[in-house]
């Protein structure tokens, strides 16, 4: 315990990362892993819905970075095609898109898993790092101070960080204490998800029906086995959900088009009504937001978490580097680093996936015209197309970090 911390009478860190959702999660590794000293203050409860994340792109060398992927590997399944169906049976429908690994040189685009597994490789590398500190418990107050963050818990433990990380999810009570306004558009959509077992084999392909109220994604899992995101009217959600297993098997193979074969829903539904999120700022006040506390996004192109986990590894990444140079990692400049750092990929899939959203919902007629001609360009024209495709696994603007910031550190490393 330092000076500082001695006269406030609390724990000082370096971090403290508040919330251990995957995002929360991976931002504590990826930090204990540089040689901060942090702490994590999150409540360890079983994972509460039937989610799986579709990890793409730099996400897998990420998780690999940091101990968790080798867990979970066996347990993912590839991700090798994707295809986009217009299913809105309206005049104008738009052409079948179909993205295909190989053609950008990938063996796979990348891996869907069930994020409980995901959860439990986390909390498992978590607990084997001698620099993390964790507080199964809740952050009851923050206050962020000139020199220093001050934390209350729950249970009246008192702790101080130098940066405090909001991985706290939509309710960010970090992002109220930092002062970040946020922007709220509620969609008139709720997804519900759901697995499935299903008679013909899903060939790693992962097949999005756009209809009139939004995707229905069947993502592979490893076997004869999907994951069902259907996005749909809130009321018509209310109604999937409500039906029995029989009936929902049914219709789940009905808005298919039996392109897996007879379909046998699994136990366990969850109903989440979306919005879009789009705080003002990302970090200010020795706080740094990260996953859903710093953006919320319609599960449209699987990027919500694949940009959690860019968040954490961009902040362990500044936080490294002012360790390293013996800079405080809460000071403005390394804020402001991690905003530039964050700004374009978050605020660039934020508009590109509100545009589809919005393109797929619209019933004006020139809107249908322009997006059935935009899938048919890229459909078409291969340059475009495979494009598109490393768009969608990650910013290109994004230099490879692999190796940077928050492989094991000796320090860090338990074995
Ligand atoms: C239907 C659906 C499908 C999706 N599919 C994909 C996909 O395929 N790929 C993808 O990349 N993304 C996907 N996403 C998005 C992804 O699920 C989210 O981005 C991700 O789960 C958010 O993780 P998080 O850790 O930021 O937040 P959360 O999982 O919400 O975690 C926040 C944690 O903070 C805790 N907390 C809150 N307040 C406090 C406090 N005061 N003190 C301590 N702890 C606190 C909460 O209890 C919680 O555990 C999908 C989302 C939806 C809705």
């Amino acid at each position: 315990m330092n000076a500082a911390s001695e006269a406030s009478g609390s724990d000082i860190y370096d971090v403290v990362v508040v919330g251990g959702g995957p995002a929360g999660l991976a931002a504590a590794i990826a930090l204990a892993q540089t040689g901060a000293t942090t702490a994590l203050i999150a409540r360890r409860v079983p994972y509460a819905d039937n989610r799986t994340t579709a990890l793409l792109g730099g996400s897998v060398d990420f998780l690999q970075a940091l101990g968790v992927w080798p867990r979970i590997k066996d347990k993912a399944a590839e991700l090798q095609v994707m295809r986009l169906v217009d299913d809105t049976g309206r005049l104008i429908r738009a052409p079948e898109v179909r993205f295909s690994c190989n053609e950008i040189g990938l063996d796979v685009f990348g891996y869907n898993i069930e994020n409980r597994l995901l959860l439990a490789a986390l909390e498992q590398r978590a607990a084997e790092l001698p620099g993390l500190t964790r507080f199964d418990d809740e952050a009851a107050a923050i206050s962020p101070q000139d020199d220093v963050v001050a934390i209350h818990t729950g249970h009246g433990k008192a702790l101080s960080a130098r940066l405090v990380i909001g991985a706290d999810g939509r309710q960010s009570l970090c992002r109220g204490a930092a002062d970040i306004e946020v922007k709220r558009r509620e969609l008139n959509q709720a997804a519900l998800t759901f697995n499935i077992s299903h008679s013909r084999p899903h060939r790693n392909v992962s097949t999005e029906f756009h209809t009139r109220q939004g995707p229905c994604v069947f993502v592979p899992l490893p076997g004869d086995r999907s994951s069902v995101v259907w996005v749909a009217a809130p009321k018509d959600a209310e109604r999937l959900i409500a039906l029995s297993d029989d009936e929902l098997s049914e219709a789940a193979e009905t808005q298919s088009h039996s392109i897996l074969g007879r379909i046998t829903v699994e136990p366990g539904r969850h109903l989440f009504p979306l919005s879009i999120e789009q705080p003002r700022q990302i970090a200010q006040r020795r706080i740094a937001l990260v996953g859903e506390a710093a953006h919320v996004l319609p599960p449209i192109g699987a990027q919500g978490l694949n940009m959690g986990l860019r968040d954490a590894a961009d902040i362990a990444d500044v936080v490294r580097d002012a360790m390293a140079s013996g800079e405080d990692p809460g000071a403005p400049q390394m804020l402001k680093r991690y905003a530039s750092a964050r700004r374009a990929d978050v605020a660039s899939r934020t508009f590109v996936i509100d545009i589809a959203n919005r393109s797929l919902l619209s019933a004006f007629l020139p809107m249908q015209s322009l997006r059935a001609a935009g899938l048919h360009l890229i459909g078409s024209i291969g340059p475009l197309r495979r494009f598109a495709m490393r768009e969608g696994l990650a910013p290109s603007w994004r230099s490879p970090r692999v190796g940077r910031g928050f492989t094991e550190t000796p320090a860090s490393r338990s074995e």
